[in-house]
């Protein structure tokens, strides 16, 4: 065990208890041979409990002092692998061998969490995620249309992946004790992906482009947000189109709403652009 002083510009709060380490390690769903990648192992909470799993398990911590001790430790296990790095600047479908099958699972630094659940959410997806998160994020996530945590966010998860709260995690179950609670969510991503990665990313421009406006209304929002501008006349014809007033605010819009109006924008505004140099138009 690392005596060194806990960093908190990597979000070091180290959880202690061991009953919720065995119930954020039972929620991962990987048998003996499968693959597992930890986030953040820290000073081992969940590693342990994982490694006696006889999982394929592979982690990645970025702190130097960790990562070695960590190594030294589960030297000797041929199902363990440590690697010291960044988690966003890792090439993690290669990193854990079979990544349509792995079950990602961490309890995440809190200044990166958004960053890593949106990698995590890129294309090929992993099997499974089993993320312990800051219970404000974990609302976030989880709301619905109509509830004022209901967002960006959340929308942005439900396009790639199915969220469900696994429990709470109180702060005092952590050292140092840091200011807020947590929550340990699933996150599974859907199998066959519900959009392409152009589509996706159309909903999100238009998904943080509403928002941000959260109280304006939805056909305000089209024609002058900067990131939309959206000629007058075809937001009201792709509106009516999706049968959405453009007197709606865009909380009251669900998941699926935010995915029709973004596949009939960009409809309407391929219509309107002329064919790029060198195709044909036929
Ligand atoms: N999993 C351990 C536990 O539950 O006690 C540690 C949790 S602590 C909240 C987060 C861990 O992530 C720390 O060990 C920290 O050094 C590590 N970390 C921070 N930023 C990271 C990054 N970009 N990539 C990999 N690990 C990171």
């Amino acid at each position: 065990m690392s005596h060194r002083r806990p960093k908190r510009s990597l979000g070091q709060n180290f959880l202690v208890d061991p009953n919720l380490q065995r119930k954020i390690v039972a929620a991962v769903e990987a048998g003996p041979g499968e693959p597992v990648l930890e986030i953040g192992p820290g000073r081992g909470a969940l590693t342990a409990h994982l490694a006696r799993r006889e999982v394929r398990l592979t982690t990645v911590e970025l702190d130097d002092g960790l990562a070695a001790e960590l190594s030294s430790r589960f030297a000797g296990n041929p199902r363990v692998e440590v690697v010291h790095g960044d988690v966003l600047a890792l090439e993690l479908p290669a990193l854990a061998g079979d990544w349509p099958r792995t079950t990602v699972v961490g309890n995440i630094p809190y200044n990166i969490t958004t960053p890593i659940i949106f990698r995590l959410l890129r294309l090929p997806y992993p099997r499974d995620i089993v993320l312990t998160v800051q219970a404000e994020v974990a609302a976030r996530i989880l709301a619905g249309p109509g509830t004022r945590t209901y967002g960006a966010l959340s929308v942005g998860v439900r396009l790639h992946a199915r969220p469900a709260r696994i429990c709470k995690v109180p702060r005092s179950a952590f050292r140092p004790v840091p200011r807020v609670n947590s929550v340990v969510l699933r996150i599974t991503p859907r199998s066959p992906p519900r959009l392409t990665p152009a589509a996706a990313a159309d909903v999100r421009v238009l998904t943080r482009a509403a928002f941000s406006w959260r109280r304006k209304q939805l056909g305000t929002i089209l024609t002058r947000h900067a990131d939309l501008r959206v000629p007058r006349e075809i937001g009201e014809r792709v509106l009516a189109r999706c049968s959405l007033a453009p007197a709606l605010r865009p909380e009251q819009l669900s998941p699926d709403d935010f995915i029709a109006l973004a596949a009939a924008l960009q409809s309407a505004s391929s219509a309107l652009s002329p064919p790029a140099r060198g195709t044909r138009a036929d």
